[in-house]
């Protein structure tokens, strides 16, 4: 029989991953995760017979439903959005509920969908295609992110606060996804006490994410190890002691701080506290550029930058500059091709992947029109 495909097998051996080795050994049959790599920019024969492939049992191609014609690119960048106040007048910590409301017409708009910040890390992108994912962050737990009215005994989430809004404007456009992290500190989020329990699980139960942002908004350069270990342990202890079946293994610096003892920078990502062992699967950088995919060579999950979603920037890096940016040069947003177990990356942007992080996804490869 013809071959009408060249289809490179590529075995990772996930051991060798999760024991920090990166050595990829090739074609081993006995390794259960596989890599497909189908590269259509290199096919010898263009020519697909029709009726041969219809007598092949193994016809079913994940790679026919892709639409090329939407120019997928899912080695393009992301844009981590990172909002801190929602209020009455505008700042460069604060956003107003209009511009909030601006913010999220936008990005609908222009084609951004949000996806949930674990499934950007893990490399589960699920965006339909054509469409570009987002990612949308809260620091610091303010009221105004979510605030509790009491109106005539009844509990009312006020219509102009963070949560409000985006239910609002989720449902009203059902396919922009109710997707969030909230890094939030200490014993008090969202700042009123008596509701604290019923919020954390609100969140959780809307599928929303709560992430670290250590005890006390601690800054991180000058403490220690054990000290590093108890700031970010001791707020997992409050809210494990809350949210009993919900990891928060997601950490936003507070400052954007690191330790300078680089041998500290371990306990950023694991340590234990009090008993509590941690585990972060995403470190969150204060920062002012979109992240690169999570399948690029450059993507490090343990420093992922942010973009402001703010106008008033000192440097005009904020979220409306790189919008501006990827309407110029829309070869560098990530474009979905809208199969979440594929990736599909332009033959020019072959050489940036890292096929040691596509999480058991297929990559394809293929060469674009112009
Ligand atoms: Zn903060």
């Amino acid at each position: 029989m013809k071959k009408v495909i060249n289809i490179t097998v590529v075995v990772v051996i996930v051991f060798l991953l999760l024991t920090g080795c990166n050595k990829i050994e090739e074609v081993n049959n006995e390794i259960p995760v596989v890599n497909k790599v189908y590269n259509k920019a290199e096919e010898t024969n263009n020519i697909i017979d029709k009726k041969d492939s219809k007598d092949d049992n193994n016809s079913e191609d994940p790679f026919e439903k892709i639409d090329l014609s939407k120019k997928p690119n899912e080695a393009g960048q992301i844009m981590i959005l990172m909002y801190h106040n929602i209020g009455n007048e505008e700042s460069e910590w604060v956003r107003t509920v209009e511009n909030f409301k601006k913010d999220l017409k936008v990005l609908y708009e222009k084609g951004y969908r949000p996806i949930s910040l674990k499934d950007f890390v893990n490399n589960n992108i699920d965006v339909e295609a054509g469409y570009t994912p987002i990612v949308i962050t809260f620091d610091d737990g303010n009221k105004n992110n979510f605030n509790i009215i009491v109106k005539d005994g009844k509990k009312i989430i006020d219509p102009n606060c963070a949560v409000s809004i985006y239910e609002e404007f989720h449902k009203q456009h059902p396919d922009f996804p109710l997707k969030a992290t909230f890094f939030i500190f200490g014993k008090n989020p969202f700042r009123q006490k008596e509701f604290v329990e019923y919020k954390l699980k609100y969140l959780i139960e809307k599928g929303l994410d709560i992430g670290n942002h250590t005890i006390a908004h601690n800054n991180l350069t000058k403490l220690d190890s054990s000290s590093i270990q108890k700031v970010i342990g001791e707020n997992i202890e409050f809210l494990s002691s809350i949210l009993k079946d919900y990891e928060v293994n997601m950490l936003a610096l507070p400052y954007g701080s690191r330790p300078k003892n680089k041998e500290n920078e371990i306990y950023l990502r694991k340590g234990e506290y009090n008993g509590i062992n941690y585990n972060n699967i995403a470190i969150l950088n204060v920062g002012w550029k979109p992240s690169y995919s999570p399948i690029d060579k450059r993507f490090n999950p343990y420093s992922i930058p942010r973009v402001r979603a703010s106008e008033i920037n000192v440097d005009n890096v904020g979220l409306y500059d790189w919008l501006e940016y990827f309407d110029k040069y829309p070869q560098k947003r990530f474009i979905s091709d809208g199969n979440p177990d594929v990736v599909t990356v332009p033959k020019k942007f072959e050489d940036i992947v890292d096929k040691n992080k596509l999480n058991g996804k297929l990559l394809y490869i293929y060469e674009e029109k112009e």
